[in-house]
């Protein structure tokens, strides 16, 4: 859990002595940093901590070969030990399945590298700019559409930024500029803060939007560092999370957000329909209503992108139709998220 997580983090000082340097709790900047650098990275540790068997342990080790296993222990918390299908378990553990090659599933499905009129950058949609603020993730997501983009070449240095912001700059019809990656928010405050200034700079932009999964992986990081760039901007403030199971929305989450809200900024949510994890009408319908108790609004429902690797997570269109029809006789009208799907070329997501 994240509060025995930071107590651990945070050496109490002994009683007796006054308190020096050493003796100091970790500044608030380090403890998500420290969770983030110790997240699991290995497969066998990942199997073993949640007492998997020996028949996890093969396909877990190819499928990190392939797109290695990320794991923060916040995360791990959530995962209920023993069992192989427990929903969040799905989300982060490799499958034999990632090494099957299947017919229409490629490296780049969203065809991003055609978008990409400076480094880092991505311009496909009318009035939004999508840019890749930090190429690292607090968990590698199995199906991730990104899991085999090119980051090293997409992870620009202040320099290169400057391009970027000259892109922004001279294009007024654009209003709001987008932080994506990997994970926006695994880059540090310092860095963010330089380049919000810079966002908030160019009169004709109106919004900044986050998309983040890391307030809900290590809710640690939304800390006294991130409210103060983030609460202090001109520009209008939105989140998009991703959470696709309501076992992700711990106490901690919901308190994240709290923070996030009282900063003023509106939280919206997008998931993936991933077979295996949330592919029925209850866990939709529980999702829904676990993020509202977040204060946080139902956005996309994407269906899966077809990325190398995972195919096994594919819920068909007509199923995932069917899904939602059945989900809007449950919820009200608020708490549905649009089922979409991301076609090349498209001026929008694409409503199924
Ligand atoms: C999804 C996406 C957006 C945001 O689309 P909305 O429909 O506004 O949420 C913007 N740019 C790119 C490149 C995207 O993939
Ligand atoms: S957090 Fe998002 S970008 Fe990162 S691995 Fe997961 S799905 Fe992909």
């Amino acid at each position: 859990m994240i509060t025995r997580s930071s107590a651990l983090l945070q050496r109490p000082a002994p009683e007796t002595k006054p308190l020096t340097p050493e003796t100091q709790p970790l500044p608030v900047q380090a403890r998500w940093q420290t969770q983030l650098a110790g997240a699991i990275r290995d497969p066998h540790e990942l199997c073993r901590r949640l007492g998997l068997d020996a028949t996890w342990q093969g396909g877990a080790a190819r499928g990190h070969a392939l797109f290695e296993v990320r794991v923060p222990e916040a995360y791990l918390s959530r995962i209920r030990p023993g069992d192989p299908s427990d929903p969040l378990l799905r989300q982060v553990l490799p499958l034999i399945e990632e090494d099957r090659s299947v017919a229409g599933y490629v490296a780049d499905p969203l065809a991003e590298a055609e978008h990409t009129p400076a480094k880092g950058l991505i311009h496909k949609y009318a009035g939004r700019v999508l840019l890749i603020a930090s190429p690292a993730c607090a968990v590698n997501c199995r199906y991730c559409f990104r899991r085999h983009f090119p980051y090293e070449e997409n992870a620009p240095s202040r320099a290169q930024w400057e391009a970027s912001l000259d892109y922004l700059r001279e294009d007024a019809t654009i209003r709001e500029a987008i932080l994506s990656g990997g994970d926006p928010l695994a880059a540090n405050d310092r860095r963010l803060a330089w380049l919000v200034e810079r966002l908030e700079a160019i009169p004709h932009l109106k919004r900044l939007r986050l998309h983040t999964r890391l307030p809900v992986v290590i809710p640690d990081r939304i800390d006294a560092a991130l409210l103060d760039w983030l609460g202090a901007t001109r520009l209008q403030k939105v989140m998009v999370l991703h959470i696709n199971h309501a076992q992700e929305i711990e106490e901690a989450v919901v308190a994240a957000c709290r923070r996030l809200r009282e900063a003023g900024v509106t939280l919206l949510n997008q998931s993936v329909l991933l077979r295996g994890v949330n592919d029925d009408v209850d866990a939709l319908a529980a999702l829904s209503e676990r993020l509202f108790e977040a204060g946080i609004l139902p956005y996309y429902l994407h269906v899966l992108d077809p990325v190398s690797g995972a195919a096994h997570f594919d819920v068909a269109d007509d199923e995932a139709r069917a899904l939602v029809a059945e989900l809007r006789e449950v919820l009200p009208g608020f708490l549905m998220p649009r089922l979409v799907r991301e076609i090349p070329g498209e001026a929008s997501k694409t409503p199924l």
